[in-house]
């Protein structure tokens, strides 16, 4: 690739859309965890969607691959470049329009490269409530949650990403544009072209804009932390929570006492929300558009008789900042791990009402196998979604903790498969898992994949090596 050719494209976008210098590329090489570094011909920040078109149009001249990149914080690879140093990082936070809200409608549309907290900004501004809601927040945006069908914490009530979107602007590998964005909420137009594009890790499309639903803002909301007597009393209090305070369940996160503690060690600002330990614990979050009494509600549910058989011990919050130290305690398990040293990390789901068999079985083999490292398995139990991480013992080598990893994580998504879950629940498979994928998923599955892909990228220049080995 000749200097011609990247001055072609700093001729279409302005010298100051594509960056080739390392001093100014570095950032985009690397994700946000520093698990992953590549190299690239150059980072072009796009302005528009006409400008994506332009961009494609140089790539498919050239032949050169495209790595749609959002906030970086993906877990699996899917927004960094490979090593090869000839592909293109397409950057898309210049895109950061909210284009439209619409009260009546409850709908509002972005660009792609609109940060999280500024959609559900944006929609709280207009009196109307956007539930997705991740730890990332602040840094990853709409399109990067759409490409990975993000989960997150109001999935239980709300869905993933998928269920929270009206339609999709997109540019094809092609330079043409999918104009799918609609507040249509019932359309039964043939195949629904957006909902393949979302998941599809930026495989199939540069994402451009979404048109997302909106619900009425939240005026009332109650959150306990509890400690239960173990898994499956935390399983069956989620049926019985379910049952009595309806919909108004949004988040039911399970914290083992690896987590709680770990967090607790790392970070002085967080604080153990009981005097004595227990085993496992929940953070439970109900809200509603009506002005209710909540916490009389959660309180009522938690210490029904049938509920006090489960619970060992509860705490409502009574003021917003102590609502914020539960969720905080939650949020910082993952850095805590990190500053504690290594970790090994697998997001996987089951049925929710396998959560705790699976929990004892990966449990039982964590501590007769790995004597280097001990679990931390948290998440979303809500939705049956576990971290399923493991943590170095902070007396033993890094090394030989590190060096089970292959071992560690067959077991564990070979468990995973015999509970007929998922390897893959929110992250998605980037390059991370794209063996793993090929592994379990259903040869059925893999082809028409593979065939969808030849169909919408037959250059193969969108995102090559990830989701399905190029
Ligand atoms: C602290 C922390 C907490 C997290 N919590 C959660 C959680 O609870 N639930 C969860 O699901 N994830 C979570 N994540 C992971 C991550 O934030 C999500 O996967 C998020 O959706 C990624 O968005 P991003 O903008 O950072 O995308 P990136 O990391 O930039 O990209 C991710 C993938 O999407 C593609 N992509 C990005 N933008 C576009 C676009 N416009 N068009 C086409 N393809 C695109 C990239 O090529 C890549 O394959 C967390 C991450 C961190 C660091």
């Amino acid at each position: 690739m000749g200097n011609g050719a990247l001055a072609e494209l700093r001729t279409l976008l302005g010298n100051d859309s594509v960056l080739s210098a390392d001093a100014d590329t570095e950032t985009y090489l690397i994700d946000q965890l520093r698990n992953y570094r590549g190299r690239a011909l150059a980072v072009v920040l796009p302005r528009s969607t006409e400008q994506v078109v332009a961009i494609v149009g140089w790539c498919r001249e050239h032949r050169v691959a495209i790595v749609p990149q959002g906030g970086n914080t993906g877990y699996c690879g899917g927004a960094t470049p490979d090593e090869s140093g000839r592909e293109l990082v397409l950057a898309l936070q210049r895109m950061n329009r909210v284009r439209a809200v619409s009260a009546a409608d409850f709908s509002m549309t972005v660009e792609a490269g609109c940060v999280l907290a500024r959609v559900q900004q944006a929609a709280a501004e207009a009196g109307r409530f956007f539930p997705l809601s991740l730890g990332s927040q602040g840094s990853c945006q709409i399109g990067g949650n759409l490409a990975t069908n993000a989960g997150g914490v109001n999935v239980l009530r709300y869905g993933m990403t998928r269920d929270l979107v009206l339609g999709v602007e997109a540019v094809l590998p092609d330079g043409s544009i999918y104009n799918g964005l609609s507040a249509l909420r019932k359309d039964n137009t043939g195949y629904n072209l957006g909902s393949l594009l979302i998941g599809s890790e930026g495989t199939l499309a540069v994402i451009t804009a979404a048109t997302l639903k909106l619900w009425p803002q939240m005026r009332s909301t109650a959150t306990a932390f509890v400690a239960v007597t173990s898994a499956q009393a935390a399983i069956e209090l989620l049926g019985m929570l379910r049952t009595q305070v309806g919909d108004r369940l949004n988040s039911f996160e399970y914290l083992p006492r690896s987590a709680v503690q770990l967090a607790c060690e790392q970070f002085d600002s967080l604080q153990d929300p009981f005097e004595s330990p227990y085993d496992s614990y929940l953070l439970i979050e109900i809200s509603s558009a009506g002005l209710e009494d909540l916490d009389d509600l959660l309180q009522t549910a938690l210490t029904s008789d049938s509920a006090s058989e489960l619970i060992l011990d509860a705490v409502l919050a009574t003021s917003e900042r102590q609502r914020q130290a539960f969720w905080h305690l939650r949020e910082k398990v993952p850095e805590a791990q990190r500053r504690a040293g290594g970790s090994l990390k697998y997001d996987v789901s089951v049925q929710v009402s396998q959560l705790p068999a699976f929990l004892a079985q990966v449990s039982e083999w964590v501590t007769a196998n790995v004597p280097d490292g001990f679990l931390v398995c948290y998440g979303h139990a809500g939705d049956g979604n576990l971290h399923c991480n493991i943590s170095q013992r902070p007396d033993a080598p890094l090394a030989g903790f590190l060096a089970r990893e292959p071992a560690i994580k067959r077991r564990v998504h070979d468990m995973v498969k015999e509970f007929g879950g998922s390897i893959s629940a929110e992250h998605g498979i980037g390059q991370q898992k794209v063996e793993e994928l090929e592994r379990y998923a259903s040869p059925v599955k893999l082809e028409l994949m593979r065939r969808l892909k030849h169909t919408i990228d037959p250059l193969g220049i969108m995102n090559p090596g990830k989701v399905l080995r190029s």
